[in-house]
Parts: structure tokens; sequence; C-alpha cells
């Protein structure tokens, strides 16, 4: 029988693993390979930050897991060769017929001076625990809000983040003693989508956020709890920043990064075929031209599913092309969810319409995690 190795159950990898379950159960053993022991949508965090969820309620076992066809190991990956397709966990050796590696990126904030002894960041879950243990002491004051480095997870996100932090503040009565300034290296927020970028530029503004676009801070000065930008420091009482990503250890260290742009997993951009035969890339760690985002994790997820389901046939493979498409919702504050639906590939240039924020949005955004936690986990 043939046998996939998908390295990572997240977003790419569960919709991977639903994937080939559905067409190639019979054909394929499919092996699913995390080291955690469950999923969390990245969206999460900002539940567990500011909405008051516990980690309980936003942690899906991957016990739970009961696809046809595919086993879940929780195992750590330590180490990859491509060339071979062999792969080394602290548990198991595989060598696969076919390996998707679907490791997503990892954060490093020593990239910039000064973060890790005085920044915080809701990206991941220890971050968010601390970052609320600071907020809950928080009695106003200057807070600053940078995006230390591009390409990074999900770019609404640091702006979600700063609308709902806003409602906090008020909603504690703290708003009037605080400042919120909001600091990015690109020009615009979602460069792809004018609409959106207006959007969240004009929340801002209504409430009073200061947003400098074109403006990188790095590095902090934690003696002085200041900012250092090229035009100029800013002091802060609070600094939430962007980590820098890359992608994990474990890849940098295969060869795979080989000819990919900033340390970034190899790919053909129509396939998502590694240089490598039989060695596929999905998701967040590969060099594709789109952001890093579930979303277009779970496009490309469905993008090779075929290819490797006719691998597992022994059939000639379909042509198949990445359509980087993918909707995002966002968080605007006050129970709003606005929504940009992109589409980096399929045309001539990229398309990324904008709809404006609502109450029913807010529910179609549950309604997205209700239907991939059923598919994934379930069938
Ligand atoms: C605050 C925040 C909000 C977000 N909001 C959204 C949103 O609204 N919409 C959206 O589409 N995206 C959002 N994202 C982004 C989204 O979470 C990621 O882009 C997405 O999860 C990428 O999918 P992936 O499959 O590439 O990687 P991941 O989902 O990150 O999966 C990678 C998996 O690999 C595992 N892994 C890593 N290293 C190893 C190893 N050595 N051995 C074994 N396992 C390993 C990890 O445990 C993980 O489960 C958000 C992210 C954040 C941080």
């Amino acid at each position: 029988m043939h046998t996939v190795l998908i390295l990572g159950a997240g977003f790419g990898g569960l919709e991977l693993a639903a994937s080939l379950s559905e067409s190639v159960a019979d054909e394929a053993r499919v092996v699913l390979v995390d080291k955690s022991d469950s999923f969390m949508f990245g969206f999460a965090k900002m539940d567990l930050l500011f909405k008051g969820a516990t980690e309980e309620s936003v942690r899906i076992p991957y016990r739970d897991l009961t696809r046809p066809g595919v086993e879940f190991r929780q195992e750590t990956v330590t180490s990859i060769d491509p060339r071979n397709r062999r792969v080394i966990t602290d548990r198991s050796e595989y060598e696969p017929d076919t390996l998707v590696v679907a490791l997503g990126a990892d954060y490093e904030p020593g990239a910039t001076p000064g973060f890790l002894a005085d920044g915080h960041e809701f990206y991941s879950v220890d971050g968010v625990g601390r970052l609320r243990a600071r907020l809950d002491e928080f009695t106003g004051g200057r807070v600053v809000l940078g995006i230390l480095s591009v390409p990074f997870k999900c770019p609404p996100a640091p702006y979600e983040g700063t609308l709902l932090l806003h409602d906090e503040l008020v909603r504690r009565g703290l708003r009037d003693r605080t400042s919120i300034h909001v600091l990015s290296p690109m020009d615009s927020p979602i460069p792809v989508s004018a609409g959106t970028s207006t959007a969240l530029v004009e929340a801002l503004v209504e409430r009073g956020i200061e947003y400098s676009p074109g403006r990188l801070v790095h590095a902090l000065d934690p003696s002085a709890h200041r900012a250092r930008t090229r035009a100029g420091d800013l002091d802060y009482d609070l600094f939430i920043g962007i980590p820098a990503h890359r992608v994990p250890a474990v890849v940098a260290a295969s060869g795979l990064t080989e000819g990919g742009t900033d340390g970034w997993i190899a790919v053909d951009q129509c396939t998502l075929a590694t240089p490598f035969p039989g060695v596929y890339a999905i998701g967040d760690c590969a060099d594709a031209p789109v952001p890093l985002a579930g979303a277009f994790a779970e496009d490309a997820a469905r993008t090779v599913a075929p290819v490797i389901a006719a691998r597992a046939r022994s059939e000639p493979q379909p042509e198949v092309k990445y359509s980087g498409r993918g909707a995002c919702h966002i968080e605007f504050g006050g129970g709003l969810v606005g929504k940009v639906d992109a589409d980096f590939l399929s045309g001539p240039a990229p398309v990324a319409p904008f709809v404006a924020p609502s109450a029913e949005l807010a529910r179609e955004k549950a309604e997205f995690a209700a239907a991939r936690r059923r598919r994934w986990f379930s069938g």
C-alpha cells in the first residue's frame, strides 16, 4: 500500500489528511505526525486573550481524529532527508512513498534586540498568557504595537488585536488614560486589498489609534522602555510585537529551503512540489506567493491532494494549478467581523475584495471553525 507521511497536523496537514481520506482511504495509508496533542485555530488566541475563552475550550484533541485511513502519531520530527524521503522523529523512522511537509512557521523573537526582555506578543499560547497577566495589572499608559518583520501569520491579526485591545480598555475605563500607536514596516495593512486597508485604517483613526505605516521597530531598549526606529525613538509602558517568523529549525536543517526566498521551502508555485521527487510542501513553511494564513494552507492541501491520490493509484498525475485562494475573517471589535476574500494566483493579478463588518460575518466565522472541526476530525 502507498504510504503518505504528512508532517504537521495544522490547517494544511489536517485538510490534506481529510481530502486523502475521502479519495484514497482504501489505496493509501496516511500517517499524520504532530508534536502537539491538539489543534488550535490561530484566531483562537484572540479568544483566549480578549474573550475569556479557556485553553481547554479552544483545543481540539487529536485523539478525536477518526477519519478512515488516517493514523495520527504524536511525535516530534527531528530530521528530514528529502533526497531519500527519510524522516526521523523522537519515536520512529519513516521512508514514505510520498512526503508532505506542513510544519508551519515558528517565531524568532530574539531577532529583534530587546524584544525577549521587554516585549509581549499574542502569537503563541505562552505569549497570550503573559500578555493577559500584564493587561490585568495595566492601569493606563502608552501602548506601542510593532510588526517586527515580514512575512508574518495572518496580516490582519495585528490590527484585530489592536481593535480588541481598544474595546477592552474602553470597557475597563482605561482608554482615556491610554495612547495606542501601531507601527508597521509595510505601506498599508493589506497591500493586496485597498478596501480592507482603508477599512482597517479608518477603524484605527475613529478610535484615536495612531498608525505609522512604513516604520519598523528594529530594537527595544528594555531599561528605558523605548522602541527604536530609524525615524526616532518611542517611549512605551507596554510594547506588543508581532515577532519575526521563520521555518522550524528541523526544516532549515533539511536542505529543503535551498533555492527558496528568505529561508522558506522552495516549491513549484503551481504544484507545490519541491525539487525532490515525491516531496511536497504546503502552508506557511512553503515559499508560495501568498500570505501566511490558514485559508491558503487549506487551498494548498486541496491542490496537492489529487496529485497524491493519483500517485497512490499509480495513475497519470492530473494537471493542477495552485490558486492561492482564501477568505480571512477580520475582528473589528464590538462583536463585528469583516472579511477579505483573496485570490492571488488564478487570474492575471491578485484580487481581494473586502466585505464590511457585520454580526452575520461573526456567525459565519464561528461556522467556518465548526465546519473544519467536523470535516477534519470526524469526516
Ligand atoms: C493570532 C493569529 C490569528 C490568526 N488568524 C487567522 C485567521 O483568521 N484566518 C486564517 O486563515 N489564518 C489565521 N492565522 C494564521 C494560521 O493560524 C496559520 O497561517 C495556519 O495555521 C498555517 O497552517 P499550516 O498548516 O501551514 O501550519 P500550522 O497550522 O501552524 O501547523 C503546523 C503544525 O506543525 C507542527 N510542528 C511544528 N514543528 C514540528 C516538529 N518538529 N515535529 C512535529 N510537529 C511539528 C505544529 O505543532 C503545528 O501543529 C492566525 C494566526 C495567528 C497567530
